[in-house]
């Protein structure tokens, strides 16, 4: 899942990139609310945090903008007190979420997830594939009801091909909702992923789940590699 934050406090920027990636999240930043739009237009994001006093168009152009514009992508507005928004009017620039500063991290991605579950297309929440379960919302996988403990990137990675379930999805599908603009772009990186997860995964039970289809990307068979 990738996300945006555009906030100009660099010290809340970087505290709200570094928890998110901890959480598995590849996170872009923008310090102004121009470059935010930029961004916003230019990359396919899962979601937006925006701050609404922004040097330049402030958080609620950007979103009347990007709405004006058709991008529906949800976004969670950041208001740096209470009062300074207007709840309502808030939602009718099109914020799918707001909080108010100070707020808790662990609000702020259980928001973060519920707006990403409520776009989701109609995905189911736990997505089964023979008896592989995998819980985006909860961020676990079961294998014939064992847990298999999955590092945050692992687990973003076996997420686009569940949520794609039997069918191939590329590296670069994979790349552009893992990792984030630093990336240096070597998509061979999601080879060591993948060995990874068939580690966890499939090797334990000598089954094999994620196939691989050369020279287009990898899929998720959707009996889970018993078949
Ligand atoms: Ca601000």
């Amino acid at each position: 899942m990738r996300v945006l934050i555009v906030e100009d406090e660099p010290t809340m920027r970087v505290s709200l990139r570094r928890g998110l990636e901890a959480e598995g999240f590849a996170v872009d930043e923008a310090e102004s609310g121009d470059t935010g739009l930029w961004m916003a237009r230019e990359f396919p994001y899962d979601a937006i945090v925006l701050d609404i006093m922004l040097p330049g168009r402030n958080g609620y152009e950007v979103c009347r903008t990007l709405r004006a514009e058709q991008n529906w992508t949800p976004i969670l507005m950041l208001t740096a007190k209470r009062g300074e928004l207007d709840e309502a009017e808030g939602i009718d620039l099109g914020a799918d979420d707001y909080l108010t500063k100070p707020f808790s991290f662990v609000v702020l991605v259980a928001r973060l997830r519920a707006l990403l579950r409520r776009s989701g297309g109609g995905a189911p929440v736990v997505i089964e594939a023979g008896d592989l379960s995998i819980d985006p919302a909860a961020h676990t996988v079961t294998r014939g009801g064992a847990d298999c403990a999955l590092t945050a990137r692992e687990f973003a990675v076996l997420e686009q091909l569940a949520r794609r379930l039997g069918e191939v999805v590329s590296k670069a599908e994979i790349v552009e909702k893992v990792w984030d603009l630093h990336f240096d772009g070597d998509l061979n990186i999601v080879e060591v992923y993948i060995r990874s997860l068939r580690k966890k995964l499939d090797e334990p039970f000598g089954v094999r789940s994620i196939e691989t289809v050369r020279g287009a990307g990898y899929r998720l068979r959707t009996d889970g590699g018993r078949s």
